[in-house]
């Protein structure tokens, strides 16, 4: 199933947000535009002005950070776990919140473990919000 341009872009979005921290000190240790040019990224992608264009400047940032873009394209080199279905939403914990980012720019979903602390988005620097029912 090839995704839509809009589903690509929040797959990235998606990727982005989950991994943002690790992406940052990355591109602190890169220098003062790799920095600057995240932060704009991260900025456009907060305002909901993530385009591919903007996918372009990011893999090619990523790719300038020593990322490996080209593994991300078929899943993010250090995250396990980021595409397509909902981790933890099939391990018959009914109990569970399920997360969906706040302002609906990403696709993260997220379930909150009995106990633990509110996901985050870290693109919008705000707490996923429960998401009601989405059957
Ligand atoms: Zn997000």
């Amino acid at each position: 199933m090839t995704p839509s341009p809009a589903e690509t872009i929040r797959h990235w979005v998606e990727l982005l947000c989950r991994d943002l921290a690790l992406v940052r000190d990355r591109a602190a240790a890169g220098g003062q535009s790799s920095a600057s040019a995240l932060a704009a990224l991260v900025e456009a992608a907060a305002a909901g002005r993530a385009d591919a264009a903007w996918v372009t400047e990011l893999v090619e940032l990523l790719r300038g950070l020593g990322i490996p873009a080209a593994q991300a394209h078929r899943g993010w080199p250090f995250s396990d776990r980021a595409v397509g279905g909902l981790p933890g939403l099939d391990d018959g914990s009914p109990a569970m919140d399920r997360y969906v980012c706040p302002q609906q720019i990403c696709s993260r979903r997220e379930v909150r473990r009995p106990g633990g602390s509110v996901p985050r988005c870290a693109i919008v620097g705000a707490s996923l919000a429960v998401h009601e029912d989405d059957r």
